[in-house]
């Protein structure tokens, strides 16, 4: 990689204490050395099971959260290391969108007041203000008469459109979307998605998208990070990671999306039992009690990220045998 990143994130490590039933305490490890970046203008997709650590993840990339160990870089410089008034700019141009914006918006303030609320701060004459928030509520498909309105008014869908533009409002440079649709109607969900790819090609902005839904990210990623336990087990372009993965967890994600399982091995055996608790993380490749393939090699030794052609990385000791 030869450009600076945007963003990126070197050796994250997150554990959040949990208080057991017999007062012991015990760690949780949520990210354990996750590194990745960014790059202008680019859609990169964070996918996984719930409990991977894909929200830890948005949330520490947004600087929401702070990692206990490794660092993430804006412009190659840690956010540790900026400035007060380089930490804020960073958060204005770093925006958040979430599962339930309901949840983000204060239900006693008029939703032309929300969205506005990072103009008035970026101290813009009311004028334009008023000028502004037309622009940006029609960008996302809400009328300019919804300005008055308050948030418990509004659909699921249309609180999510009031979500996008207040994010917005903010001029972001990063839009960071933690499961941005998976609470919506599937039709719903559609508008959601395109109304973020108009804003990406009209406000210039670069995304991180976290779901579970791997066929939303392959719609509108350029790159999908595939994420297991706390780690990195696979990265590549959209389109090559669904023509061909280097990883049995990636292999079994992509066979459980309806219509899109080819192989002659049931659903079940790709994917073994539930997702194991992140308080015991299994040894070795932390994925072998649910591998289909896995060896003795694979419960000793934690296999590394190895690279291959086209900027795909891979995680698995058997990659090359099973996927050539
Ligand atoms: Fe399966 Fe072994 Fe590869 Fe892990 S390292 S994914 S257990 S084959």
């Amino acid at each position: 990689m030869s450009e600076t990143p945007l963003l990126s994130a070197v050796a994250l490590q997150k554990t959040f204490t949990v208080s057991a039933q017999s007062r012991s305490t015990r760690l949780l490890v949520a990210l354990d050395h996750v590194s990745l970046h960014l790059s202008s203008g680019e859609t990169l997709g964070i996918a996984g099971e719930s409990g991977c650590g894909k929200s830890t993840l948005a949330k520490i990339m947004a600087a929401l959260l702070t990692p206990d160990g490794g660092s993430v870089l804006y412009k190659g410089a840690p956010l540790g290391q900026l400035g007060e008034n380089e930490r804020k700019a960073f958060r204005r141009k770093t925006q958040m969108i979430f599962q339930d914006p309901f949840s983000s918006l204060n239900p006693r303030m008029r939703i032309g007041d929300s969205i506005s609320e990072p103009l008035k701060i970026a101290g813009m004459p009311v004028p334009l203000q008023r000028a502004e928030l037309t622009r940006i509520m029609a960008a996302v498909g809400l009328q300019s008469g919804d300005a008055d309105r308050f948030p418990d008014e509004f659909s699921g869908g249309q609180r999510q459109r009031i979500g996008i533009a207040r994010a917005l409002a903010a001029s972001p440079e990063i839009l960071i979307a933690d499961e941005p649709v998976s609470s919506l109607d599937i039709s719903i969900q559609a508008q959601i998605i395109n109304i973020l790819l108009q804003m990406k090609r009209d406000f210039a902005l670069s995304m991180m998208i976290v779901s579970h839904n791997l066929l939303i990210l392959r719609h509108i990623c350029d790159r999908i990070i595939i994420m297991y336990l706390g780690v990195v087990v696979e990265c590549g372009p959209a389109s090559e990671l669904f023509r061909r993965c280097r990883h049995p967890y990636t292999e079994a994600l992509i066979a459980a999306i309806p219509g899109l399982h080819v192989s002659s091995v049931s659903r079940s055996e790709l994917l073994r039992d539930d997702l194991p608790s992140a308080l015991s993380i299994p040894p070795g490749c932390r994925f072998h009690p649910r591998c289909r393939h896995a060896v003795d090699l694979c419960r000793r030794e934690v296999p590394g990220l190895v690279e291959y052609a086209g900027g795909h990385t891979a995680a698995c000791h058997l990659s090359d045998r099973l996927y050539g």
